[in-house]
C-alpha cells in the first residue's frame, strides 16, 4: 500500500533537486504535482485541498530559508502536513481511572474487528493487563467462534454466551444468548467479579451501514460505556471508508479509527483521509492476519514511509 503515492511524490522532489532557489512557479508546479499524486492514491478530495494549500501557503511564506535547501524544506513541509493530517500526536489507549478500561470495538462486517479483538488481546496481554474479550457479535453464526479461536491464541479468555444455557453468566437469571446488550451486561459484571482490567467488547457489523446496526452498536455503546470506542475500517474499501467512517461517526461516535488490512495492494489515500475528516485520530494498524500482524499507529512513522 502507498507504493503509487510513494513513487510520484519521490519523482515530485526529484525534479526540485538542484535548484537553488524555489520561484513561486516553482512550488507552483510541485503543489500541481502533489495534488495529482494525493489524488491518485485516492485521498479525500476536500483533504487533498486544504492540504495542498497549506503546503503552498508555508513553500511561499518566510519559511524557505535557513539551514535546509529549498527542497529539503518542500520535503519538510509535505512531512509535517502529513503527520498533521494523520493526526499528528501518537495516541493510545486513555485508561479508566478505575478499572475494567473498556474498549468497544465497531466497524462494518468484514472490517476485520474480531481478528482485532484478538490482536489487542495479545498486546495487552504482552503489556502485563490482564484482558477480557467479549463476543457480542451475535449476528455473524461464526463470530463467537472465531473470537474464542483468536482468543484461545492470543491466550486470552473470552466472555461468550452459551447457546441455550441461562447459567453461562454468573447465574443473573436472565438468557444472554441472542440479545448482544445482555451479552455486554453479563460479560461486565464477569469482568468486575473477576478482576480482569480491560474489556474489549466485540459488536456485529453488516455489510453496509443500516439504522439497525447502528442502533445496537449504540445500545451496547449505552451499556458498557466504554472509554474508548473504536472504528475498525479496511484500508482497502477505498471512499467507502471515509463515508462509513461519516455513518459511524454519526450513529455511533467512536474516539479513535483502527486502519486494517494495510498489508492491501489498494491505494489507500481514503483510510489516511479519516482521521482529518472525523477529527478522531488513527490509534491503531493492523497489515496482516496473524495476530501479531498489529501495532500502535504513528502518524510520524506513516508518514516518513510514504516520503521513502
Ligand atoms: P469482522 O467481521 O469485522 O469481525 O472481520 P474479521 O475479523 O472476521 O476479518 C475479516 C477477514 O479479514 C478475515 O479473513 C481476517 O483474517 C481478515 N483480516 C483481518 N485483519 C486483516 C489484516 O490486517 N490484513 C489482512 N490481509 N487480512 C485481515
Amino acid at each position: 500500500m502507498f507504493d503509487t503515492l510513494q513513487d510520484r511524490l519521490s519523482a515530485t522532489f526529484k525534479s526540485l533537486r538542484g535548484k537553488g532557489r524555489l520561484t513561486e512557479a516553482d512550488i507552483d508546479a510541485t503543489c500541481r504535482e502533489i495534488r495529482i499524486a494525493l489524488l491518485e492514491a485516492d485521498v479525500n478530495l476536500a483533504v487533498v485541498k486544504e492540504f495542498v494549500a497549506a503546503v503552498k501557503q508555508r513553500a511561499l511564506g518566510s519559511e524557505l530559508s535557513g539551514a535546509l535547501n529549498p527542497t529539503q524544506q518542500v520535503v519538510k513541509i509535505v512531512d509535517e502536513e502529513l503527520v498533521a493530517i494523520l493526526g499528528g500526536q501518537t495516541r493510545t489507549i486513555r485508561w479508566a481511572k478505575k478499572p475494567p478500561t473498556v474498549i468497544m470495538l465497531a466497524g462494518l462486517q468484514g472490517a476485520g474487528k474480531t481478528t482485532l479483538a484478538g490482536k489487542l488481546g495479545r498486546w495487552l496481554r504482552e503489556q502485563g493487563h490482564s484482558p477480557l474479550l467479549v463476543a457480542a457479535d451475535l449476528q455473524r453464526p461464526n463470530a463467537v467462534t472465531q473470537l474464542q479461536v483468536v482468543g484461545e491464541q492470543a491466550g486470552v479468555h473470552v466472555y461468550a454466551p452459551e447457546p441455550g444455557n441461562t447459567s453461562a453468566a454468573d447465574g443473573e437469571g436472565e438468557r444472554p444468548t441472542g440479545d448482544p446488550v445482555l451479552v455486554a451486561r453479563r460479560a461486565m459484571y464477569h469482568a468486575q467479579q473477576k478482576l480482569y482490567d480491560v474489556v474489549v467488547v466485540d459488536t456485529a457489523g453488516r455489510l453496509g451501514v443500516d439504522a439497525e446496526l447502528m442502533q445496537q452498536a449504540a445500545a451496547i455503546k449505552a451499556e458498557v460505556r466504554p472509554d474508548e470506542t473504536l472504528f475498525v475500517v479496511d484500508a482497502m474499501i477505498g471512499q467507502d471508508a471515509v463515508n462509513t467512517a461519516r455513518a459511524f461517526a454519526e450513529g455511533v461516535g467512536f474516539d479513535g479509527v483502527v486502519l486494517t488490512k494495510l498489508d492491501g495492494d489498494a491505494r489507500g489515500g481514503a483510510a489516511l483521509s479519516i482521521a482529518k475528516v472525523t477529527g478522531r485520530p488513527i490509534m491503531f494498524a493492523s497489515n496482516g492476519e496473524k495476530l501479531s500482524d498489529f501495532d500502535v499507529f504513528h502518524p510520524d512513522r506513516m508518514a516518513s514511509r510514504i516520503l521513502g
